[in-house]
């Protein structure tokens, strides 16, 4: 057969040659040691955890070790492609603050090794399926659909494997002269690729997560180019990997079966492999089983759950962490205020098999991830949430900056700081008896306590608050009211002596609680009152009177 003819036949437009692409893909010129990672979405407008679990992945090998982290688009699938779903794509991974050196663009893309969607790229991929066809080592296959099922149905019979190879491969060894004829008729084909392989024979991997896999050789003629001359993910993959430096492939475990095709395309067009790094599955807990998260049953599954729930950034990427490296928690807690970046991520820490998704720790790490933030960051990411999923707080949030953020601030930037915030979502409630739209008034006082005496604390106590007074002598006064009415000063005093005393002071700042906040526990009460000031203070006071 004379290959260079049909490569001719197949690709009569293509002009330039595999050197000449490969010319304007240049080495790059980067640091002993760099490291050059990519992620390969697809624009289906859905945007799940394993997309960001690679790209943190992706971002950490580059970005700490001086390389370049870049974003492709894989578009080849247009069925699957959505309108807006690049633009997804891009947005998700920015609120994730994870951030592209080079890759596409909303509008256009940056960087030199582009075009970096694949769609764009068809004549690059059809100048490396032209030179195969012209070594013999691809073939058009002219089957339709009803050969292939055919085929299929023939060797579900017989017990045969499936797929197209060996003696199934009907078009492999098709004469020259039909093949002219066909595409004359205007049948329609796809380009196969001719595989050598011997699934006897094995070949010996090297993945960077999962260690030496032995796996058999690949011998399918699978599919290079469709019928509308777009690749596969295969010969994409293999193309841009190459062209564009990939030097570590992130990517999904779901991969691996196909990697023997892989490393056999890398080996047809005369290329270097990269590194392989297979991400395990993310798998969570079902009714005592572990089970593969599923985009049917799992909200949780979909990027937009965070943002919709209110999982402050950070700590999605932090949990994230902790199931991508299996030393990070022990970092992080020896080291609670440094960056994320400042952690050395390493592929050899990460998870051979499933990793275990649990929201219930992700929302124990959320804590302690509100905890550490500033009030200012609590302000940007809470106003950002609200903005969008719950307007009416965010009205009330923004009415005034300096009063909301004062709230946001019990509790932060102190040796101890509070705990108790997960989800942004959660603040509302925190926040609530603060604004008078939302402050929802309380009659549960101490069980211990008499209407009468409740009514004596509610009474007495405006007479001697002070906004003025310090913490310690606003507490006294607290006291000393306590001990008129028959409680003792302190619980301590109250269980040498419960006889002696109707209750102890606890009880007593209890009503004040009650009466101002409508709830049984709350933020230090000091504090409380100071942000809610004086008048709103007394105002709440006397209307709990009123309802007793
Ligand atoms: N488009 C593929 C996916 O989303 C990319 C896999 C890869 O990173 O190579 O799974």
């Amino acid at each position: 057969m004379d290959y260079s003819k049909l490569a001719e036949l197949l690709f009569p437009g293509v002009t330039e040659t595999a050197e000449e692409v490969e010319a304007r893909y240049p080495q790059r010129n980067l640091p002993e040691g760099a490291k050059v990672t990519r992620i390969a979405p697809s624009p289906t407008g859905f945007m799940h955890l394993g997309n960001l679990f690679g790209a943190i992945t992706d971002e950490r090998l580059a970005h700490q070790s001086g390389g370049v982290f870049y974003l492709r688009i894989e578009d080849t699938d247009a069925k699957r492609a959505v309108e807006g779903g690049v633009e997804t794509i891009i947005s998700v991974f920015k609120k994730f603050g994870l951030n592209f050196d080079e890759g596409a663009l909303i509008d256009g893309e940056k960087g030199d090794y582009g075009p970096y969607r694949q769609r764009q790229r068809a004549p690059i991929y059809h100048v490396f399926a032209k030179k195969l066809v012209s070594e013999g080592k691809a073939y058009p296959c002219f089957c339709t659909e009803e050969e292939l099922s055919a085929m299929r149905e023939k060797q579900e019979a017989e017990g045969a494997n499936p797929g197209y190879y060996g003696k199934w491969a009907a078009h492999r060894d098709m004469p020259l002269e039909d093949i002219e004829k066909a595409l004359a008729e205007g049948k329609s084909w796809v380009l196969r690729f001719r595989s050598e392989g011997d699934p006897e024979k094995y070949l010996h991997l090297n993945d960077l997560v999962k260690g030496k896999i032995d796996m058999p050789e690949n011998d399918q003629d699978i599919v290079l180019l469709k019928s509308d001359g777009i690749p596969t993910y295969h010969f994409a993959h293999v193309v841009d990997d190459h062209l564009m430096r990939t030097t570590h492939v992130v990517r999904g475990e779901e991969w691996l079966a196909t990697w023997p095709v892989h490393v056999q395309l890398f080996a047809a067009l005369g290329w270097k492999l990269p590194k392989y790094v297979h991400t395990a599955q993310l798998m969570k807990m079902d009714g005592g089983s572990k089970r593969k998260l599923s985009k049917r049953k799992d909200p949780e599954l979909a990027l937009d759950y965070y943002f919709a729930e209110g999982y402050p950034v950070p700590s999605v990427i932090e949990y994230l962490l902790t199931l991508l490296n299996s030393n990070f928690e022990e970092w992080r807690l020896a080291n609670p205020k440094e960056p994320y970046e400042n952690f050395k991520f390493t592929t050899n820490k990460m998870s051979v098999s499933g990793s275990l998704f649990d929201l219930d720790k992700l929302r124990d790490v959320s804590r302690n991830v509100v905890a550490m933030l500033t009030t200012e960051q609590v302000w940007d990411y809470l106003t950002d949430w609200a903005e969008r999923y719950d307007p009416d707080f965010h009205k009330l949030l923004t009415r005034n900056p300096d009063y909301s953020k004062a709230i946001i601030s019990i509790g932060r930037g102190v040796p101890k700081p509070r705990k108790d915030i997960a989800v942004w979502s959660e603040m509302k409630d925190y926040m609530a008896f603060f604004y008078d739209e939302l402050f929802v008034p309380g009659s549960e006082y101490p069980a211990n306590m008499s209407t009468e005496d409740v009514r004596a604390v509610l009474e007495k106590y405006p007479a001697l608050y002070d906004e003025h007074d310090d913490q310690t002598e606003w507490f006294n006064k607290v006291k000393e009211l306590s001990v008129s009415l028959g409680y003792a000063a302190s619980p301590k005093e109250y269980k040498q002596n419960p006889e002696g005393f109707k209750g102890h002071v606890g009880d007593v700042s209890a009503v004040i609680r009650m009466a101002v906040t409508g709830r049984v526990n709350s933020p230090d009460m000091y504090t409380v009152m100071s942000i809610l000031g004086r008048d709103e203070v007394l105002n709440r006071i006397e209307k709990a009177k009123e309802r007793l």
